[in-house]
């Protein structure tokens, strides 16, 4: 069963090195070979690739590569490696704290590798391909993956970088947990496979690894049976430690295929919630599903898959048009202990004015079952279960500045290593080299070993500023 989605056409260029690059070239990149793709250096190319959504760090590159090929991420690699230029991949630009962005280096675009192949129950992805691609090619032949974010408008390398955490995780674990195989390119610049049973170190290096051994070109991820349609509810509870307990208890369960947590600043104070989903259910599983879980309130509706999969996307079309999405985002996105969650999140709700947080805010308080997690990153607390917590700022008019905002967000880290929590690094937080490898903890010596053997010069994704 074959269904491949073809990429974004994009124009032939057979000579890179002459037609198809644009701008003055800068003399770093006068010897460039042929390339299957573009090498950008105008003024609108560099300027893309100068932010991200955190719209708070902004750095120019040298040139943005838009690779026909990764075999031509391979050569640029190589290339950049030879004259001691940084190079980072960049999805859609959606991290907040300039993780994808090489002043003065090359940016690899890969939104011109986006092409999307269903192969009997696997995906064969492209790096660059979003999410949404991928279920949009699946769904037709009755398959999905298993585990999603939030948001589906993120590129599979993007948040395969990052972990990709959702809420089927207590069924299904992250986005990296459901990769059966990669295709990158190492900070040498070689195009390799690689597994849980070919080159392990690097598989384990690079999913989850924030750019730092190589570049995704393509992954192999896992499909499973989808459902047509999703029983969704919405159900509120009085506090933040009635909420977690509620969660506790549901993700051991696995009673729903989907559940995540929430709390939101009213006029009228905290309200907190579940947002929880069972797939292909009815009215008739309402009583199963949620008689005598204490919720104070109850909101239900039944929704196709693929709506239900992309539900935020008209809030995000709203902070679109309302110009919340085109302002700062210092997003703060913490992993604590249960031992510790309901001390720490209720002290920092306690904390937060309207201000702190912004006119668009969302916070996440949801369950993970470590157990479920099996690839060594992203960093999880050592205990059974563990809460994403997650302050999703904006710098509104009227609020905090966005300089106040991450320096919130360090403030918080602290109290989250302090509580035993690590932090999900998306987000806006100046972190020194110490905190690294504190955050790596006990898996620092094979990250950086495997840093030094697959990207032995250093150039791969500064951004991060890890090494
Ligand atoms: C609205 C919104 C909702 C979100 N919801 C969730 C959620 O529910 N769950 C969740 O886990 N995260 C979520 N995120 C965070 C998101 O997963 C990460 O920021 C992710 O890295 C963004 O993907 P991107 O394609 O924009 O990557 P970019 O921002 O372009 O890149 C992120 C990092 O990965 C590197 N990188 C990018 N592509 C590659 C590649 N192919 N190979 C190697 N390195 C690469 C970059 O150099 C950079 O360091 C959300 C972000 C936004 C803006």
């Amino acid at each position: 069963m074959t269904t491949p989605h073809s990429p974004t056409p994009r124009p032939s260029t057979a000579d890179a090195s002459a037609d198809a690059q644009h701008g003055a070239v800068p003399a770093a990149f006068e010897a460039v070979p042929p390339l299957d793709g573009e090498l950008c250096f105008d003024g609108a190319a560099l300027e893309a690739a100068s932010g991200d959504f955190g719209r708070m760090v902004r750095q120019a590159p040298a040139a943005v590569l838009k690779p026909g090929s990764a075999d031509d991420v391979a050569v640029m690699v190589r290339y950049c490696r030879e004259r001691g230029l940084k190079v980072a991949g960049r999805g859609q630009g959606h991290s907040t704290y300039g993780q994808a962005q090489v002043p003065a280096g090359l940016v690899v675009d890969l939104g011109s590798l986006d092409a999307v192949e269903i192969r009997d129950d696997t995906a064969v992805v492209q790096g660059g391909a979003l999410w949404s691609t991928v279920v949009r090619a699946s769904l037709p032949l009755g398959l999905t993956p298993p585990t999603f974010t939030d948001y589906l408008e993120l590129s599979v390398g993007g948040t395969l970088s990052a972990g990709g955490l959702g809420g089927q995780i207590g069924h299904h674990g992250t986005q990296v947990d459901n990769v059966l195989e990669l295709e990158v390119v190492t900070g040498e610049g070689e195009l390799t496979t690689c597994s849980p049973t070919e080159r392990p170190d690097l598989f384990r290096a690079v999913l989850g690894g924030l750019g730092q051994c190589a570049i995704i070109t393509r992954a192999t991820l896992a499909l499973v049976p989808a459902p047509r349609s999703v029983r969704f509810y919405v159900l509120t509870f009085p506090s933040v430690a009635a909420l977690t307990a509620r969660e506790a208890e549901l993700i051991k369960e696995g009673r729903f295929d989907y559940l995540i947590g929430q709390a939101r600043l009213t006029p009228d104070g905290w309200i907190h919630f579940v947002e929880a989903a069972s797939y292909d259910a009815t009215a008739e599983d309402d009583a199963r599903l949620t008689d005598g879980l204490g919720h104070t309130s109850a909101e239900v509706q039944d929704i196709a898959y693929f709506d239900f999969l992309n539900r935020i996307a008209p809030t995000m079309d709203l902070f679109k048009s309302i110009g919340e999405w085109q302002r700062p985002h210092p997003w703060y996105d913490s992993l604590l202990p249960a031992s510790t969650v309901d001390e720490v999140v209720t002290e920092t709700l306690a904390g937060l004015k309207p201000g702190s947080i912004g006119a668009s805010a969302v916070i996440l308080l949801y369950p993970i079952l470590t157990a479920k997690c099996r690839t060594p990153l992203p960093v999880m607390p050592d205990e059974e279960l563990v809460y994403l917590f997650s302050l999703l700022r904006t710098a509104s008019p009227g609020a905090d500045s966005a300089e106040e905002m991450v320096a919130a967000n360090r403030a918080q880290y602290d109290a989250t290593v302090a509580a035993g929590g690590t932090w999900y690094p998306i987000g806006s937080v100046p972190l020194t080299a110490d905190d690294w490898v504190r955050h790596f903890g006990a898996f620092w010596p094979e990250f950086q070993e495997a840093r030094h053997r697959y990207d032995p010069d250093g150039i791969l994704t500064p951004g991060q500023r890890i090494f």
